[in-house]
């Protein structure tokens, strides 16, 4: 139960970001809360403005004046790719010598201009019940509702069945390497039965902002770039051979863009669409029936495939992204090239993606190279006892929300690292 206290904190937080306005808060913790997104908000923590450190060093200390032993607070500079930068992390101490739960969030944030927002980014503002500011929502959100979570729960005595972790990453959004160096570095310190990523899962509202669902995410696909190039030995373009780089690449593009991989599911993705489907009374939703039915009746899976929300959840998709090719206007191209980024299906290997676009190319002079270092994005397990409580705590809020497990047509910063825990994002 006290977990399930936890956990309702962290849904109720969520579910209150479009319904509360800052005037109707009465407990002392929502007040707290919200300036401590105010003031997180304040912190330009973009790539380039080195302020992930100061970030990072700013809850610590709102942790250790709450009472947390300065040995269980600890910021742990970083670098990322010759940026400085950060991760906190902070242990809850708990009674029992059981493998701790651990939450994990981000302090970086995207960058933002003024001008493209109307309002200066870097100020919490509100309006009409809604909050503005860079990462209102990615992810000082989470910082937020951690910390503030942490501290009211100490300040009421609460002492925790087994140890609770907050670890905080400093470059999510760009390079990665602090969650990189957490796990690879201090894994002593995050080591866990469990981890919840507060970045990933989302409540979802009606137009009428009444919360109808809870997404609890396990799984997301792997990211991963593919590069294809043809390569001729050029010349002038009066004396043309029957190659040429440019329309051979073309070609290959061609049936990529027209290749459709096989469709995937799971019992969970067919437990997802089966809910999603019961809430929509329309085609979509009789097509997400049909296919969680049977996921190899093709109209349900052609029906979802067209629709761009859904196509990543039944299948890995590929689409050229780049191009470039040729050097000159009248000479024969020497080489063409094209990006190719694919979202590939939980538990399919980036190896077997490579192997079958090499297969639709059917081109043996297309050279094919993986870009970077891409990692398998093998789903969560759904433990029955983790969906309960889940459910459980967000029914407390909202009896009438479903949670349903969801798989992410795209990635979240998941741990990118072999782990001796299993991460539910
Ligand atoms: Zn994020």
């Amino acid at each position: 139960m006290r977990q399930v206290a936890l956990i309702a904190l962290l849904v109720y937080c969520t579910q209150a970001a479009a319904e509360v306005r800052s005037s109707d808060f009465t407990e002392p913790w929502q007040v707290y809360a919200h300036e401590l997104l105010r003031d997180s908000i304040a912190f330009r923590s973009v790539r380039g403005e080195q302020q992930v450190v100061p970030f990072a060093e700013y809850l610590a200390k709102e942790f250790i004046e709450a009472g947390f032993p300065v040995e269980d607070v600890r910021v742990l500079p970083m670098d990322s790719a010759g940026e400085p930068s950060a991760s906190l992390v902070v242990r809850y101490r708990g009674i029992s010598k059981k493998r701790p739960i651990l939450f994990v969030a981000h302090m970086d944030v995207v960058s933002a201009a003024e001008s493209d927002w109307g309002r200066d980014p870097f100020t919490l503002s509100e309006d009409e019940g809604f909050y503005y500011g860079r990462g209102v929502l990615d992810d000082k959100f989470g910082t937020t509702v951690l910390t503030s979570t942490f501290l009211r729960l100490r300040q009421e005595g609460f002492v925790p069945e087994r140890d609770l972790i907050i670890a905080f990453t400093g470059d999510e959004e760009t390079k990665q390497w602090t969650i990189k160096s957490l796990v690879e570095d201090h894994l002593d310190l995050i080591d866990a039965e469990i981890a919840f990523n507060v970045d990933a899962g989302i409540g979802r509202l009606d137009t009428q902002f009444k919360p109808i669902v809870m997404f609890l995410q396990f799984a997301e696909k792997t990211y991963v770039d593919f590069e294809l190039s043809s390569s001729n030995p050029g010349g002038h373009s009066s004396k043309p051979p029957p190659e040429n780089a440019i329309a051979d690449l073309a070609k290959a593009i061609t049936a990529i863009h027209e290749y459709k991989f096989p469709v995937r599911s799971s019992a969970e993705s067919r437990a997802y669409f089966a809910a999603m489907g019961d809430l929509l009374d329309n085609e979509l939703g009789d097509a997400m029936r049909r296919f969680a039915e049977n996921p190899d009746d093709r109209n349900a899976s052609d029906y979802l495939s067209n629709d761009p929300e859904y196509i990543g959840i039944v299948r890995t998709t590929c689409v050229p992204t780049m191009l470039r090719g040729g050097h000159a206007e009248n000479a024969l191209p020497e080489s063409a090239t094209v990006t190719v980024n694919c979202r590939v299906y939980p538990g399919v290997g980036v190896s077997e993606v490579a192997m079958t676009l090499k297969r639709v190319v059917n081109n043996a002079d297309i050279t094919l190279t993986t870009l970077g270092d891409p990692l398998a994005s093998p789903p969560s397990l759904v433990r029955d006892d983790v969906l309960a409580i889940v459910t459980t705590a967000t029914q407390q809020q909202y009896p009438e929300v479903e949670v349903i497990p969801y798989i992410a047509p795209y990635g979240t910063g998941r741990l990118k690292a072999p782990l001796a825990f299993d991460p539910i994002r």
